[in-house]
């Protein structure tokens, strides 16, 4: 899955998740692991880059329109698994991630369903803030 994806997701269970911050946040994480599960199209590393970062950016607004600190920190949460994959620090993680990342090649038009679910994700956080 795209980084966008998993910032958008996460920023989604955070947001609108009626647990506890902290559990909302483990959530965030955990779910990376279920997304790359799904059947889905790799981009690779450079590809992420800009949606990413425009991702972030619209993060940011939603944070500072919303008065929600904590948004950003859920994002962020929500790609950290593949932070962590791409320093190598955790051999055991990186073993982890890979068992629980889908292993084949997805067709191009899955990328089609991954745009239509974080443009969903977006929408839902679009829509307002945390307990509205
Ligand atoms: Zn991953």
């Amino acid at each position: 899955m795209t980084g966008l994806t998993h910032l958008a997701l996460s920023s989604v269970i955070y947001r609108r998740g009626k647990f506890p911050v902290p559990v909302l946040l483990a959530a965030g994480f955990a779910a990376h692991f279920f997304l790359d599960r799904i059947p889905h199209f790799e981009l690779g590393l450079w590809l992420n880059v800009l949606p990413g970062v425009a991702g972030g950016g619209a993060i940011f607004y939603l944070a500072r329109r919303d008065d929600d600190p904590l948004l950003p920190a859920a994002a962020l949460i929500g790609l950290l698994p593949d932070g962590l994959v791409q320093t190598g620090v955790w051999p055991w993680f990186d073993r982890f991630h890979a068992f629980c990342h889908f292993r084949g090649k997805g067709s191009p038009l899955l990328l089609v369903l991954e745009f239509v679910l974080t443009a969903g994700c977006f929408f839902i956080l679009w829509r307002g803030k945390k307990g509205a």
